[in-house]
Formats: structure tokens, C-alpha cells, sequence
């Protein structure tokens, strides 16, 4: 593993964030989700980064999203984007949401009972709407100095500077993401 900031990736295979690191081998990176096993692993093959954005945006990789917390039920402001939890019969998975609403109740010692109207920005209910609690959501992280203090990240986007046309393609593969 790297020494470095922790990382959430986007899976090519269902569109879902999961914790994961960046190891560089070669001219390939491989993707390691943690708790997975390696036959899940994602290989991107470093090939000519179309701008610095489409590695390190948030598209592919970036900081890992931190727990909302109940006090800051109050500050976070509609049209924010957040990270948020998708509960279906067969999956739990993380997915990009945009909070809509907040409809708020009284809290109690301190713990929040609001509900976040959300609406999905990615995965099986994009454009759906859904209605979250505090413990649903995550907050992104996108401050990218730090972002950029991961060593493969830092490499990539020295050779985004150095050559505008580099970019990553995926190594195609099959692999089949299975609840944690
Ligand atoms: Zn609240």
C-alpha cells in the first residue's frame, strides 16, 4: 500500500465508489478496492491522461468522502453534492448524489432525525430521487493539494503536465463487485 492521503475509486464495473488504493506497476496502475480480493482489482493502462481532470476529478479517484456528521446538519446547504449510501434487495453501495431538500426535525441530544431529500447522480437510480438520513451520507473531500500528496496521483499528474494527451484507459476485464 501507499503512503499517502486514502482514496475512494469509482468501479468501471457498476459505477460505485469504494475505498481502494492506486499502485503503480509499470506502465499499468492497478486498482486495489479494500477487503476485496485481488481478482477484483482494476487495471488502468497509463497510456497517452486526457487533461489532469480526468484522472484525479471526480470522475476516477479522489480523497476519501468522511462521514456526515449531526452537527452539521445545519450548514449543509441544498445543491451540495455528496457520496451517499444505496440500499437495494441485493446491494449496498455507494454512489454521487445531489442534496436537494433537507427537511428538518428537532434534534435530540444532539442526534439528527432530518431527512435529505437526495437525487441520484449515478448508478441503477440515476436521476431517481431518495430520501436519506445524516448517517446515509458522506461528504467529498476535493481539496486537491492533498490529493495530490499521494504518490501515483502525484505521478500521473506530473505526466498529465508534462503530455496533455496522456490518459488512462482501463484494462478490459471482467469482474463481478459483490457486497462487502
Ligand atoms: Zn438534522
Amino acid at each position: 500500500m501507499n503512503r499517502g492521503p486514502k482514496l475512494e475509486i469509482r468501479s468501471r464495473i457498476d459505477g460505485a465508489w469504494y475505498d481502494g488504493d492506486l499502485i503503480l506497476e509499470g506502465n499499468l496502475v492497478r486498482v486495489h478496492f479494500s477487503g476485496y480480493s485481488r481478482d477484483d482489482d482494476e487495471v488502468w493502462r497509463i497510456c497517452a491522461v486526457q487533461d489532469k481532470r480526468s484522472i484525479i476529478g471526480t470522475e476516477k479517484v479522489r480523497l476519501r468522502s468522511r462521514q456526515f456528521q449531526d452537527q452539521e446538519c445545519s450548514s449543509i446547504k441544498e445543491g451540495t453534492e455528496i457520496c451517499a449510501i444505496l440500499r437495494t434487495d441485493e446491494f449496498i453501495k455507494y454512489y454521487d448524489a445531489v442534496l436537494i431538500k433537507v427537511k428538518r426535525t428537532p434534534h435530540i441530544h444532539g442526534v439528527c432525525f432530518c431527512s435529505f431529500q437526495v437525487a441520484w447522480k449515478g448508478g441503477p437510480r440515476e436521476g431517481q430521487k431518495a430520501y436519506l438520513k445524516c448517517g446515509d451520507i458522506c461528504v467529498l473531500r476535493l481539496n486537491k493539494e492533498v490529493l495530490y500528496r499521494h504518490p501515483v496521483i502525484k505521478m500521473l499528474t506530473d505526466l498529465a503536465g508534462r503530455n496533455p494527451k496522456t490518459r488512462l484507459s482501463r484494462v478490459e476485464q471482467t469482474r463481478k463487485m459483490e457486497k462487502r
